[in-house]
């Protein structure tokens, strides 16, 4: 089996180490002589992954003491509902930033139960840039940020300043650099961009933010009865809990998110030069907002597309079409992408360049 170069925006590449040892717990975990998937999730031995989960989790985030770390079902998309249940009061009234396709659906999910307020918007510009300089009310129950856009490849250098309760969407960016937990109320992130495979959900929650909407929460919707349960409430997603600890246990031996961040970094600046140097491409995103995880560009010359597609086929990459709202390219970069395969898509564009310059 010849190596493939998957640039999937997600659900997302993962480090072939994770993908051997899960399969190998498929069948016989822990040397138990039983699957993973068909023990209790309250066995000591899966009670253990959970526990690991998160102390890795709290570990390489470096996530202060008074934060909670869930790993929910539902996807991001159930988070953007669980986030007005648990943070907007009955009658009050948020403040989102609309950053793209991610970020006005979650806007939307929060508008079934009260006032929100977008505060700010690049959809002028089909979402290619970080809206910045505007002001933040302060009596908004909080702020609402998408740290990374995955669609548009756009992606927050900046944390704003925040006078009110700070909650960001990480989905796509979360493990990929350093942040400052402390700065948030709220972190929530679907694994299968750059933690793991499709299924669960992660939140890291401040405790003491809980409890102060005066609204009645489904319970499986509340923060506080997944806390009480200890991210155990109802049946956990066993097996994505499993390979996201496998991932984040790959990353710490490593050397964890300052490692990765300069890998991240390296590759950014490898592609985006490449973007920039060559005649036949252009950047979608504003320079100075463009995301390190997920590179968006366009031919300028449509009709050399199929040339192109040929070429970066021939030369064993995937996952490289954009998505349908900006169409051209998108090469995601998350974490398990070695920088080798980032020379590959280089090279071929370079290759391009001088078959048709
Ligand atoms: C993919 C994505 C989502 C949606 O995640 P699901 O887990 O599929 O619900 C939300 N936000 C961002 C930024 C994403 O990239």
């Amino acid at each position: 089996m010849s190596k493939v170069h998957n640039f999937s925006a997600g659900p997302c590449i993962l480090p072939q180490e994770v993908l051997k040892k899960a399969s190998e717990a498929v069948i016989n975990f822990n040397n138990l002589n039983l699957s993973l998937l068909e023990i209790s999730h309250r066995s000591k031995d899966f009670v253990a992954v959970m526990d690991k989960a998160q102390a890795l989790v709290k570990e390489l985030l470096g996530v202060p003491d008074g934060y909670s770390i869930l790993f929910l079902q539902g996807g991001a998309s159930l988070g953007f509902l669980k986030v007005p249940y648990n943070f907007m009061k009955e009658g009050g009234s948020a403040a989102y930033v609309n950053t793209g396709v991610w970020a006005s659906k979650a806007l939307k999910e929060a508008q079934q139960l009260g006032n929100i307020k977008e505060i700010a918007s690049s959809k002028d510009k089909n979402f290619n840039y970080i809206p910045k300089g505007y002001s933040i009310p302060t009596d908004a129950d909080y702020l609402h940020i998408t740290t990374n856009n995955t669609i548009f490849g756009t992606q927050f250098k900046n944390i704003p300043t925040c006078p009110i309760p700070l909650i960001a969407d990480m989905s796509s960016d979360i493990f990929s650099k350093k942040i400052d937990v402390s700065k948030f109320d709220l972190i929530y992130a679907g694994a299968q961009k750059n933690m793991g495979p499709a299924g669960t959900t992660l939140y890291i929650v401040k405790d003491s933010a809980l409890g102060k909407t005066g609204r009645k929460i489904p319970s499986m919707l509340d923060f506080q009865v997944h806390i009480k349960g200890e991210s155990m409430f109802n049946t956990p997603p066993v097996y994505p809990v499993y390979v996201s600890m496998l991932t984040l246990q790959w990353l710490k031996d490593n050397g964890g998110v300052e490692w990765i961040e300069k890998i991240n970094q390296q590759k950014a600046d490898l592609l985006y030069n490449e973007i920039d140097a060559n005649p036949f491409f252009v950047g979608t995103a504003e320079k100075e907002d463009r995301s390190n995880m997920n590179a968006t560009f366009v031919l300028k010359d449509e009709k050399l597309a199929d040339e192109f597609n040929n070429m970066w086929k021939a030369a064993n990459i995937s996952g490289i079409v954009g998505h349908r709202d900006v169409g051209g390219y998108r090469a995601s970069m998350y974490n398990a992408l070695p920088l080798e395969s980032v020379k590959a898509l280089v090279d071929v564009m370079k290759a391009f360049a001088i078959k048709f310059g």
